[in-house]
């Protein structure tokens, strides 16, 4: 006897998908479910529960939340997954690719076209189908059924994924030959057609086949029909203990086939279970050798043709799907207006990207981006009634910026941005989409005035990130920590380098009464106000501002509290040394009488230099008192009598003035006599 397995059996690529997913689960502290077994198959529902991954019927029957919940390849109605947020549920979603597939087809078509399913009312992957178009589908399980159909002016037409494909193109006919715009997609799943096709292929082969499938599993069952109305004996099985030596005792070759849910380790087995009674029909003689018997490769031979499927059959799907909405395509531009872009996108329709469509930021005219010929990436958005396809360049890139946010908020990196506006609550920031930056994250402390970082370009850390949110910012940013550890960094740096008597620039941060804090590039400093000048200040906003910036003197340094306090009037020249520069002994000049004593009147000289008149200097006659002859502020012509730097002291006369006065007028009197 000689075994034969079908060169496309066993799990196919969204079954195998699903129960990966599942067993990544195996390792996950929460409690796992399945809506619905996994796959129809008892032994993989056997194996999910082992470790720990049970099946539920409905998700009210959960009641550990916060707990997950597997979708399976059949997938689910839209509603579904948001009762399982609602519920807080841990969403895995398995569904195939190629069942999401149609959900999209028939959810960007049910507006405007009936739509018909072929397929089995009953079968949770037409259940969930129905969701995705409200409702509305006409389910339809045989060709017959459309003699009874309402047949409207505009339908489209998908099948269950696992469907016969035979009975399909009946159904497409029938419904042609009545509805005047029918729209077809042959949603039938390649792995399907594969697997009846090599299946009716090894039947001519052979003299007995066996199909290997849970007895609950729809394409198993569709299989064994198959391959019995090719006329060959055939039986289904669902483990090698099934199988039956007298099935094959006049049988010279017998070939094997699986459901695409049936997992490779019962295929394994069956093969063993065949080869093995090979090996004892040669002992007994019964048969000389056996040629050409099933290899052990068979494991090979299966994973081989998994990993193989996905790709053909999204090759298939793609000769006969025409493009649904949310399908990404890469097209030629074909005409560029300055309002719309025309894109050839491969099928019998031209696609047309809006101006709005045609970029993130808002553009004066499409020929500002794009010209004829080139190559671009567009996402479908919708069909036109005239069959033209609505396309979006803009989404591509949002989705483009989109990933690569992603990747910076999962490596935790930071990304530049600038800030473009302030809303309630924050300010808004284009790092290639707008993000949304919380007023509590601008700064590490209070930010006053949100409105000065407008325009300006800062580093941000991602802190949200929700691709799939529809209000509010996908992206929520953060600045609070960097610029925390930025001050750290410059702290940190301060300490190392700062020194008593060096001399430093910065900012004025604050004003106080009692002096003014100075920002010294990673640390504030205080400059107290009787340090901020010789003179006497009253309050430090007589003479400086806030964001001015200012020279100080480092004066001293507590490094154990972090203290550092400043001095300005270190760094200017007194009065006095300004004064001895400026005047000499015997200049005449103007000051104001700022107070007096009993021995004489002080006055200013320059801001910080008092002079005294001795109350013998300050007429030429004898007084009783100052106050005889000057009074408080009044403003005065002195004669400078001595200067005694060290002691800072600066002798004045007003009477020498006055005498020097006399002596002139006598002096001129004289001279006028001579000449007469
Ligand atoms: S049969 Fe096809 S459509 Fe269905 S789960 Fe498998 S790969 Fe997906």
């Amino acid at each position: 006897m000689h075994t034969i397995l079908a060169n496309k059996a066993g799990f196919c690529s969204g079954v195998k998908r699903a129960v990966d997913m599942a067993r990544d689960c195996f390792t996950d502290d929460r409690k796992w479910y399945t809506l619905g077994p996994l796959v129809h198959n008892q032994a993989v529902i056997d194996y999910l529960h082992a470790y720990g991954i049970d099946s539920v019927d409905s998700l009210g029957d959960i009641k550990d939340i916060p707990a997950g919940i597997i979708i399976r390849s059949h997938g689910v109605t839209p509603s579904v997954i948001s009762d399982a947020d609602t519920l807080g549920l841990i969403v895995k979603d398995a569904t195939c690719p190629l069942v999401k597939q149609v959900h999209e087809i028939v959810a960007s078509l049910s507006e405007k076209y009936d739509i018909v399913v072929f397929g089995d009312r009953d079968h949770p992957e037409v259940q969930a189908l129905i969701g995705w178009c409200d409702e509305q589908a006409i389910v339809v399980n045989d060709p017959d059924q459309i003699c009874d159909l309402q047949i409207s002016a505009k339908m489209a037409v998908v099948s269950q994924t696992t469907k016969d494909e035979k009975k399909f193109e009946r159904v497409v006919d029938a419904l042609k030959s009545k509805c005047p715009e029918l729209r077809v997609f042959n949603t039938i799943c390649p792995a399907t057609r594969l697997r009846q096709k090599a299946a009716r292929d090894l039947c001519s082969q052979v003299d007995v086949m066996l199909v290997i499938g849970d007895s609950k599993s729809s394409n198993t069952a569709t299989l064994y029909k198959e391959c019995l109305d090719t006329g060959v004996n055939t039986y289904q099985i669902q483990s090698s203990g099934d199988i039956d030596i007298k099935w094959f005792r006049d049988a010279a070759k017998v070939g094997i086939t699986a459901g695409a849910s049936t997992p490779d380790w019962i295929i394994k087995e069956v093969v063993e279970r065949m080869t093995e009674m090979e090996n004892n029909q040669a002992e007994t003689g019964k048969q000389a050798e056996a040629e050409n018997v099933v290899q052990d490769p068979v494991q090979e031979n299966i994973e081989g043709q998994q990993e193989e499927s996905f790709a053909k059959m999204e090759a298939e799907m793609a000769d006969f799907a025409t493009p649904s909405k949310g399908d990404i395509l890469t097209g030629r531009v074909i005409q560029v207006l300055d309002d719309e872009v025309m894109v050839d996108v491969g099928g019998k329709s031209e696609g047309i990207i809006p101006q709005r469509e045609m970029s993130l930021k808002d553009i004066d005219s499409c020929k500002d981006l794009v010209k004829v010929g080139d190559e671009i990436e567009v996402l479908v958005l919708k069909w036109d009634d005239d069959g033209t396809i609505l396309l979006s360049k803009k989404k591509v890139d949002s989705q483009k910026v989109l990933d690569s946010l992603e990747e910076y908020y999962k490596e935790g990196k930071t990304i530049d941005g600038t800030v473009t506006d302030s809303v309630k609550g924050g300010l808004l920031v284009d790092v290639g989409i707008v993000a949304f930056l919380p007023a509590s994250h601008v700064e590490d402390g209070y930010a006053r005035n949100l409105e000065e970082y407008i325009g300006r370009v800062l580093n941000f850390k991602i802190i949200e990130f929700n691709r799939n949110k529809r209000r509010g910012s996908q992206v929520v940013l953060s600045r609070k920590d960097l610029v925390a550890e930025e001050k750290n960094k410059l702290k940190k740096s301060f300490w190392e380098n700062i020194e008593e008597g060096q001399t430093r620039t910065g900012k004025i941060k604050r004003l106080v009464d009692y002096g003014a804090f100075i920002d010294l590039g990673g640390y504030e400093g205080l400059l107290h106000v009787s340090e901020m000048d010789h003179r006497r200040i009253d309050h430090p906003s007589d003479i400086m501002n806030e964001g001015d910036e200012v020279e100080v003197y480092i004066l001293g340094l507590d490094r154990e509290k972090e203290r550092v306090s400043l001095s300005r009037k270190k760094l200017l020249k007194s009065p006095w040394q300004n004064f001895v520069e400026k005047y000499n002994e015997g200049d005449v000049i103007e000051g104001t009488v700022v107070r007096t004593a009993p021995f004489g009147a002080f006055v200013e000289l320059d801001p910080g230099v008092d002079g005294l008149v001795h109350i013998s200097q300050l007429a030429n006659r004898r007084i009783e008192k100052p106050e005889d002859v000057v009074s408080i502020n009044e403003k005065v012509m002195v004669k400078i009598l001595s200067i005694d730097p060290d002691e800072k002291r600066v002798g004045l006369s007003i009477r020498a003035l006055i005498e020097d006065q006399e002596k002139e007028e006598v002096e001129e009197y004289l001279d006028q006599q001579e000449g007469e």
